[in-house]
């Protein structure tokens, strides 16, 4: 499994549709000062579901759609395309290579797709999170970050660990289990209070 290539249009500094496509093996990206690098790798965050706008270098998750230049007008809408080579199937999906997709409107609304099937980010989670990529961006160690890798304590080393053994995945799933358990168990404890005050 590799990643392909990354499509970014109206996302920060990309106004125009922008693909990287990337060889298997190791990618420099090389660029003057403030010429949007950063933003390449805000964009791999982002279309893995990233939501944390600090995550993302903004304020709010507006900023990520290209807010307009002297010569150009603000866009409406930020969307970036990651294409990864699944022909070893390391993803669960039967298909030779995935395309997941996140769009996000001015107006607040988003979609995200797979193969450009509409779906939910959770879709997106869970179909990457065996991957060793995924959300929580162990993989993308940005300016600064290395230090609070290296330094982490043992929860969070432990975290990053989890996720790449593809663990995360489970904990979320229990933890949305256990949720559902906690209002059954509220639901049960209201028919037992209805069904003493009929007796
Ligand atoms: P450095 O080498 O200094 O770290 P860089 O190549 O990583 O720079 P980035 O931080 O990726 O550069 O890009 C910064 C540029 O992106 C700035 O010029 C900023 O104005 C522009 N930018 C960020 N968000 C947006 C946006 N929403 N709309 C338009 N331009 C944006």
């Amino acid at each position: 499994m590799h990643l392909k290539a990354l499509t970014l249009r109206g996302f920060k500094s990309f106004a125009s549709a922008t693909t990287l496509r990337f060889e298997p093996g190791i990618t420099c990206v090389v660029g003057p000062n403030g010429s949007g690098k950063s933003n390449v790798v805000d964009a791999l965050s982002w279309v893995m579901g990233e939501q944390g706008a600090k995550s993302l270098r903004g304020g709010k998750m507006e900023d990520v759609i290209f807010a307009g230049t002297t010569g150009r007008p603000p866009l409406g809408r930020a969307e970036v395309s990651l294409t990864i080579d699944n022909s070893d199937g390391a993803l669960p999906i039967e298909y030779a290579e995935v395309t997941i997709t996140r769009i996000m409107f001015r107006n607040g609304g988003s979609e995200y797709q797979i193969n450009g099937d509409t779906c939910r980010l959770l879709d997106i989670q869970e179909l990457l999170s065996d991957s060793g990529i995924g959300r929580e961006m162990h993989v993308i160690v940005g300016q600064g970050r290395l230090d609070s890798v290296l330094h982490a304590d043992p929860l969070g080393r432990r975290a990053f660990i989890e996720e790449a053994a593809g663990v995360l995945k489970h904990r979320k799933r229990k933890e949305k289990a256990l949720r559902k358990l906690d209002a059954m168990q509220a639901n049960l404890a209201r028919v037992q209070d209805l069904t003493d005050e009929l007796r």
